[in-house]
């Protein structure tokens, strides 16, 4: 069988559960022998490596431009592949696995000798997450061996969702790409950090901020406010201090609330058009129709803020082929899943506008 390629990625279609097998095979083949694949996972693709192996993860830093001190996360199939590389597991990482994983929550642990510096960026603690979605649990089993994965982007890029997107980036610097649809969750996971007290949130995602509190029943510190280069020193966690998911345009993001905020996203619509601009508008359902750009994009009702972060990187990536000189987005409740979302609106962003 010939799978199709693009400037040489092969990409590992698991259509049916005769393909699926021979996918895998495929992959699992390229892994072991320190090879890139990017897979799809509940929460974005990932671009997998051995953990275990500096060389390969080293190739995963090169193909995404990756700075250096930005560290992995590892994705292994359950808690007993975790016993394997960490210390100890703390109560309430056992707690919190016992109710999210498979899932898209990542917590991190002390290493162990055996993963290599280069997977943790220098780090003594690593990140590791059991992930939900079938073709990711059965391609770590059958390669057999923890795999770094972050997302399948050029750095500085929004994260993708499709096996599309992971091409648009990376065809031709990756051996391949196994495609299993789009990607259920959209944004990447929480990620939640035990060795400090209390528990701090070092990235909003799938697993809420309010759902790990009622899990733990305790309040958790959420670290993640802001675009990141406002920390005095040494972030608590090296992603953030760097500008994410990007669209190629100057995006402006309006927060705030009801009228001001409608009034502001009009004012700075029709003040880039009035400068001969063509605007992209990204806003929910309820402020449809409040000002004429010719690309509007619909990203959900406010009241459905995990359909928005399913779409939110595709409407990015959409927003570049579109052809549109300037990005004004609508913010949203800061709350559950409106966290993440805002997270990632906010590091997108190259000005953020607040109105009271
Ligand atoms: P990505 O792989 O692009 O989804 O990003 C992984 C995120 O996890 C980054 O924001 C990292 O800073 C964070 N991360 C990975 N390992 C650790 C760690 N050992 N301690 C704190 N944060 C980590
Ligand atoms: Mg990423």
């Amino acid at each position: 069988m010939t799978w199709p390629r693009v400037k040489g990625t092969i990409i590992l279609k698991a259509g049916n559960p005769q393909e699926e097998d021979r996918a895998l095979e495929y992959a699992a083949g390229i892994l072991k022998n320190g090879g890139l694949v990017a897979f799809p996972t509940e929460t974005v693709y990932g671009l997998g490596a051995n953990a275990l192996d500096p060389e390969a993860v080293q190739g995963i830093y090169k193909v995404k431009i990756r700075p250096a001190d930005n560290p992995l996360i590892v994705h292994v199939t359950g808690i007993e592949q975790v016993k394997e590389l960490v210390r100890f597991i703390p109560h309430e990482a056992a707690v919190l696995a016992g109710h999210f994983w498979p899932g898209p929550l990542t917590l991190v642990f002390t290493k162990k000798e055996l993963v290599p510096d280069i997977t943790t960026a220098g780090l003594s603690s690593v990140a590791v997450r059991v992930p939900a979605h079938p073709l990711a649990l059965k391609l770590i089993s059958r390669a057999g061996i923890p795999l770094a994965a972050p997302s399948a982007n050029l750095s500085g890029r929004p994260s993708p969702t499709t096996a599309d997107h992971v091409l648009e980036d990376m065809a031709g610097r990756i051996a391949a790409v196994l495609d299993g649809g789009a990607c259920s969750v959209g944004v990447e996971s929480t990620v939640l950090s035990l060795l400090s007290s209390p528990p701090a949130l070092l990235r909003p995602g799938g697993v809420t901020f309010e759902m790990l509190e009622a899990v733990l029943q305790k309040k958790i510190l959420d670290l993640t406010a802001g675009k990141g280069e406002d920390f005095k020193g040494v972030p608590p966690s090296p992603g953030m201090k760097y500008r994410h998911y990007a669209p190629r345009v100057p995006l402006y993001l309006v927060e705030g609330e009801g009228s001001a905020q409608k009034r502001q996203l009009v004012a700075l619509s029709e003040s880039f058009t009035l400068q001969g601009r063509r605007v992209g508008l990204i806003l929910f359902e309820e402020s449809e129709g409040i000002f004429p750009a010719p690309i509007v994009k619909v990203l959900s009702s406010r009241k459905d803020p995990r359909l928005a972060a399913e779409r939110l990187f595709a409407v990015l990536r959409s927003m570049d082929s579109l052809d549109v000189d300037v990005i004004v987005a609508e913010g949203l409740d800061e709350k559950e899943m409106g966290r993440a979302v805002m997270n990632r609106l906010r590091k997108a962003a190259t000005e953020v506008i607040r109105v009271e």
